[in-house]
């Protein structure tokens, strides 16, 4: 199984030239190998573009100043990119921009530890901050800079999988905006409240707005806005790292829906909300750390209607407004957490104690007759808080 490693390290302004070079050079590729596709009008693949791009540093001096390992693997990550985009995981691969988060991968050959420090081919000796212990030799490393200034390692290396014994064996989680994860253990989890940080980048987009574009006052805004993003993202990193660290090292099948996050991105008043709770990635670092631990992640039908269900009986009572909170079956009497309550059905769903819960809402809808099944807006059933 493989892993990356990540450490924070700071350059001398040496070599903070000469990665700016070698940044400059793979973007260079990369922009011109994706020109270049786009004249031709489709993608060449990797072969063709290899053999072109020693024609280009044939005809560009500058590009023979860095290690040529980086530029190739600029079209190997183009590559990626492309067959992303042909399997429908992604978008088009697009210009890469100086201002953004920069990023080199050195295979093997360009690389090398070397005591307390990392060997880079033509950039020199770099001193990484140890924070944990590297498992394994890496394969590769990948040189990043993000758009506040700070510069990472990040090794991939091979680990081997823990085998701990899970605690419980399944549960289920309802994602949401309020509450992050509901769980089916009844367990509420809420993100990190990121709109004090959000607030302050409002105002300091007015004030970059105001100044001359390219100025130093200028630069200055953008770095601080820049910084602001980063903590923002390091917060929610961590806490999508410390839950679906959580969730999978105690249960043994994790149980999530699959969120159509792209059609409800589409309504403009949530859009905002979803998109600064990180929904993807913590399916990706979920489905990445079963693995580590030996565990199943189940994902559930977009169409699962786990929210217009009874937990207990099974009982449908239709669509909910989004402001119901609380649901009181009349069924069964059963007093409701919506989350709760739709994260239960999840599970149930999820380890098949459910055939599904659209066959059972055709059966109450055979069975019971015509007008039996109670209106969402039926004052005695349903507590909005
Ligand atoms: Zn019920």
């Amino acid at each position: 199984m493989i892993a990356r490693y990540k450490y924070r390290f700071y350059p001398t302004d040496q070599q903070k030239n000469s990665l700016a070079k070698l940044f400059g050079c793979a973007r260079y590729v990369w922009n011109e190998a994706l020109a270049y596709c786009h004249t031709a009008g489709k993608y060449l693949g990797y072969n063709q573009l290899s053999s072109w791009l020693t024609q280009l540093k044939k005809s560009v001096a500058w590009l023979r100043e860095v290690s040529s390992v980086g530029l190739q693997q600029s079209l190997r990550h183009l590559d990626k990119a492309y067959q992303r985009f042909f399997n429908k995981e992604g978008g088009a691969p697009r210009l890469k921009k100086k201002g953004n988060k920069q990023s080199v991968t050195l295979m093997g050959n360009a690389f090398s530890l070397q005591g307390k420090g990392v060997y880079l081919a033509k950039i020199g000796v770099v001193k990484p901050i140890w924070s944990r212990e590297l498992p394994s030799q890496p394969s590769s490393v990948t040189v990043i800079k993000d758009s506040a200034e700070r510069y990472f390692l990040s090794f991939v290396v091979e680990v081997e999988p823990e085998k701990i014994k899970a605690k419980s064996p399944s549960i289920g989680v309802d994602l949401g905006i309020k509450i992050f994860a509901a769980c089916s253990d009844e367990m509420k989890y809420y993100s990190p409240d990121y709109t004090p940080l959000y607030h302050r980048i409002a105002q300091l987009q007015k004030q970059l707005a105001r100044r001359v574009k390219g100025s130093n006052r200028w630069e200055r805004t953008r770095l601080r806005i820049a910084k602001l993003h980063c903590r923002i993202d390091d917060m929610r990193t961590d806490f999508l790292h410390k839950l679906s660290t959580k969730l999978t090292n105690e249960n043994q099948v994790v149980c999530l829906e699959d969120l159509n996050v792209r059609g409800m991105l589409k309504n403009r008043k949530l859009s905002k909300a979803i998109s600064r709770q990180g929904w993807r990635a913590f399916r990706t670092l979920c489905k990445a750390k079963a693995k580590k631990f030996q565990r199943e992640l189940r994902i559930l039908n977009r169409w699962e209607a786990t929210s217009q269900h009874c937990s207990k009986c099974g009982w449908h009572w239709g669509k909910l407004d989004l402001s119901t909170r609380v649901v009181v079956c009349d069924n069964c009497g059963t007093r409701h957490c919506r989350d709760a309550n739709a994260a239960k059905c999840i599970e149930q769903v999820g380890m098949g104690h459910r055939p599904t819960l659209k066959r059972m809402w055709r059966l109450n809808k055979t069975t019971e007759p015509q007008g039996s099944v109670a209106s969402v807006s039926e004052a005695s059933r349903i507590l909005a808080l």
